[in-house]
């Protein structure tokens, strides 16, 4: 139960996520924004539930995945 109830927590942009999706060399801790590009945008101006993320590193030093689905990020407890 405590996955699930995780799952459901709403990611903020500005957020500290973990990601663990499907590139596994980008495992690991980073700022969550909203996906910046077209497609994403304007998936979300139609009303796609399913928010995309791109991922930034904390310290501004490198650019993460980007069109990251919500499933690939956990809120990180550092946030909290
Ligand atoms: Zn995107």
């Amino acid at each position: 139960m405590d996955t699930l109830f995780r799952s459901l927590d709403l990611i903020e942009p500005g957020d500290l996520v973990i990601y663990h999706g499907t590139l596994t060399d980008c495992h690991g801790l980073w700022l969550a924004v909203p996906c910046p590009c077209d497609l994403c945008r304007a998936m979300d101006r139609m009303g796609f539930a399913d928010v995309r993320f791109a991922l930034v590193d904390p310290w501004g030093e490198l650019s993460g995945p980007v069109h990251a689905r919500r499933a690939s990020i956990t809120r990180s407890a550092a946030s909290a």
